[in-house]
């Protein structure tokens, strides 16, 4: 236990200037036992100071553990907690079930005032520093965040960045993945009249090193059935921008083209649909392109993404 004991003396004495009031206690070397002080000793930190991780452990709210922003609430016993949960527990300090009353905690909302964090997606890459009440703000825009997996037609909470979502879309939703800046892809369903809001097998394109993935599926625009064709790109929207695709669906000497621009996945694919930015192909016309005797939808949708200069 000497090794502790004398620790704690030195750390005890280095913050003497700061914590006067300790210096009683430093006065022997005998006294081994005394546990250190919190506050006085801290992980990481500079002796004396509470380490930045302290401090903001103390600005998270021991109710929902989520981090608190003014106004922070206390109870008379000093309890602090956020003012969500403030408005859930019904006048009461969850902590020791005292009377909350409606007492600020200006001195914490000054501390995180005075705080520089790092982005909470720093293991994503991001190295900015903020302002505690300004972190927030940047995390919701922060480029690093982690993206929602881009597959529609089912609830997936997955999320993560590019190459952990090109695994996920492989190995969990099975989809076909393509290398190349062309493709030629075809679309069968029997008993087309009965298709409504499906979602047909997503297709990953993997050109220019980045991956786009082209939606297909089937909506009512109004009072028409259409098929709609899209691509989106696996990225921010910056750098979506820098690419352009065209996609061309026909039969029978007549076709329908369209150019656009991908959209990131930072846009929901409803999104995407909703604003009609893709291949808007019309059902009857669909199953003219079809051929047949009508009974079976039977597309070739050709492609091609390239680079805008
Ligand atoms: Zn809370
Ligand atoms: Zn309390
Ligand atoms: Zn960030
Ligand atoms: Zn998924």
């Amino acid at each position: 236990m000497a090794p502790i004991g004398r620790i704690c003396k030195e750390d005890i004495l280095e913050s003497q200037s700061s914590f006067a009031k300790y210096d009683i206690s430093t006065g022997s070397a005998e006294i081994k036992t005394a546990p250190p002080s919190k506050g006085i000793i801290t992980n990481g930190g500079k002796p004396g100071m509470p380490s930045t991780s302290g401090v903001h452990e103390l600005l998270e709210c021991p109710v929902c553990m989520s981090s608190m922003f003014p106004p922070i609430h206390q109870c008379p016993n000093g309890h602090t907690l956020c003012s969500n949960c403030k408005a859930r527990v019904h006048n009461c300090c969850p902590t020791c079930r005292y009377e909350l009353g409606n007492i600020r905690c200006l001195a914490l909302e000054k501390v995180a005032e005075s705080l520089e964090l790092p982005c909470r997606y720093q293991s994503l890459g991001c190295h900015d520093i903020f302002p505690y009440y300004s972190k927030l703000k940047h995390e919701q825009h922060c480029r690093f965040r982690p993206y929602d997996c881009p597959y529609a037609g089912s609830e997936c909470s997955v999320s993560g960045d590019i190459p952990l979502l090109v695994s996920h879309l492989k190995d969990d939703h099975k989809v076909d993945m393509h290398d190349g800046c062309t493709f030629n892809h075809r679309y069968v369903k029997s008993n087309p009249q009965e298709v409504e809001n499906a979602t047909w097998m997503l297709t990953v394109f993997n050109c220019f090193g980045r991956q786009f993935c082209l939606h297909f599926e089937a909506f009512q625009l109004g009072m028409a059935p259409v098929y709609m064709a899209f691509l989106r790109f696996m990225g921010d929207d910056d750098e979506a921008k820098k690419f352009c695709y065209s996609l061309e669906v026909g039969a029978n000497g007549r076709k329908l083209t369209w150019q656009g621009v991908p959209r990131s996945i930072r846009d929901s694919h409803r999104k995407v649909r909703d604003s009609q930015d893709g291949l808007i192909i019309q059902r009857n016309m669909a199953l003219f392109f079809s051929g047949g005797d009508r009974q079976e939808l039977k597309l070739r949708v050709t492609g091609r993404i390239w680079k805008e200069q």
